[in-house]
């Protein structure tokens, strides 16, 4: 075993996971997890789901309070799988600092310099905060105190949600609103929600349930300000008009948190960019030893895409979990190096009541083909493809259709990689 002491950095979806695979592929040297969350590790898809659109939303006497047993039962509902079991040193509350990689040292906000053998950057991402100064009632979603601020908000009698952006966080957020008898407004710059990510009849079908469920969907247009000196009372919109607002869910994407590692010498854009291991590259491009980056705070090349990929989503976190750990041991028993994976990646939303499952990368179709469409039925599956090979599928409450499409896209990946010759680990 090379590495004697890993230090993982970032306590959620990607750092459990790659601290339980490190244990699970024989690493027996010491492990440190440091995570500045104040929770227990959690995951994250149930906080605009469970928690805003769950049985969560009130109590017996009408709200969801404050008490630690409250926030206990949040948890309970949403927790990751414990790590007690995996011999590790947590450091809980602690943020990481500076990363030193000549020295192999990191730097907490406790004072603590630690060293390391190997290191995994998981610190994920933060919700793309409001661009200019705010007033109260602006809220972000990306970690349980959010979900838990934003559904008291929604639960005060005179709620009124204006939702900035309509990807699946903002959707999934302005359909669980509905559902509990808030009006929404949903403002999109787009033509359609989520058009960018998964294309026209995706975004027709989801613009359709939207109003179907009584959200009052804008789009083509931009907030240009929002409105209220201490607490938001709504925002003007570039087509002249005025939406009123109690409550403003600013929907933006998210940014990786990687603003610690400046000055490390790896290289950064936005995320750290890596290798299609998963091991970090310097300023100058060549392999940083012993770091790899894990989730959403990591990029790096997938076969079928230019450049390097950011995905965002969780399985992608899962599947590079145990491929970090895999190129960190470098387990070669058997004198072979870690494959190049041939991942397909996955991606799932719930919104008014419907599963929205997609494989591949639908965002580089040039052509969506639609395979099956019944909107009584609430039903939709479309294929992606670019220059005639497929990149893609999408299944509305049709996820058995998902199967027949996935050998296609695990060849496609092949067939691409082959082209571009990745060599394995050396
Ligand atoms: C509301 C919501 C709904 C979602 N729904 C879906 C969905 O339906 N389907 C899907 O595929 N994906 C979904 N996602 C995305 C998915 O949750 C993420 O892809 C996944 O959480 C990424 O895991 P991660 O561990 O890489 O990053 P994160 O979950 O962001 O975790 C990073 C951790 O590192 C900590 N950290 C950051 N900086 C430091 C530091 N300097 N020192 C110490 N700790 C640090 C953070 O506090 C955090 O605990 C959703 C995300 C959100 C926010």
């Amino acid at each position: 075993m090379s590495a004697r002491h890993v230090i993982v950095v970032g306590a959620s979806l990607a750092g459990t996971r790659t601290a339980r695979a490190l244990r699970e592929q024989g690493f027996t040297g010491r492990l440190t997890l440091v995570g500045d969350e104040p929770h227990p590790p959690y995951d994250r898809p149930p906080l605009s789901k469970r928690i805003l659109d769950g049985d969560r939303w009130t109590d017996a006497d009408g709200t969801v309070g404050d008490t630690a047993e409250d926030l206990a039962e949040d948890l309970a509902e949403i927790a990751l799988p414990t790590v007690d079991d995996l011999d590790v040193e947590l450091r809980a509350g602690v943020a990481a600092v500076a990363l030193r990689p000549a020295d192999r040292t990191l730097l907490l906000t406790d004072g603590d310099r630690l060293r390391w053998d190997g290191l995994v950057v998981a610190t994920g991402a933060a919700a793309r905060p409001w661009p200019t100064p705010a007033p109260a009632g602006v809220h972000t979603l990306r970690t349980l105190d959010d979900a838990r601020a934003l559904r008291r908000a929604l639960a005060a009698p005179d709620a009124r949600l204006l939702v900035v952006g309509a990807g699946f966080l903002g959707s999934e957020v302005a359909a669980a609103a509905v559902r509990r008898g808030v009006p929404v407004t949903l403002v999109e710059a787009g033509t359609l929600p989520l058009v960018r990510a998964v294309g026209t009849a995706v975004g027709e079908f989801v613009a359709r349930l939207h109003r179907e469920a009584g959200i009052d969907l804008r789009t083509g247009t931009r907030v240009r300000s929002l409105t209220g000196t201490d607490r938001v009372t709504g925002a003007h919109l570039d087509d002249g008009t005025h939406v009123p607002a109690t409550v403003v869910l600013a929907a933006l994407g998210a940014v990786p948190r990687t603003a610690w590692l400046r000055g490390s010498g790896l290289l950064l854009d936005g995320a750290v960019v890596c290798d299609e291991f998963g091991r970090a590259l310097a300023e100058d491009g060549t392999v940083v030893p012993g770091v790899v980056a894990v989730g959403d705070a990591s990029r790096r090349p997938h076969p079928l895409a230019p450049g390097t990929l950011h995905l965002g989503h969780w399985s992608a976190a899962v599947e590079h979990s145990a491929l970090a750990a895999r190129v960190l041991l470098r387990r070669e028993a058997d004198g072979a190096p870690p494959e190049p994976p041939a991942t397909v990646p996955s991606f799932w939303s719930d919104l008014h009541g419907v599963r929205i499952r997609s494989l591949g990368l639908p965002h580089l179709a040039d052509e969506a083909r639609t395979v099956e469409y019944d909107p009584p039925g609430r039903r939709l599956v479309v294929s992606y493809h670019r220059a005639g090979e497929p990149v893609g599928v999408l299944a509305v409450n049709r996820a058995g259709r998902l199967a027949a499409h996935r050998p296609l896209l695990v060849e496609a990946v092949r067939a691409a990689r082959r082209r571009a010759a990745v060599p394995p680990v050396a």
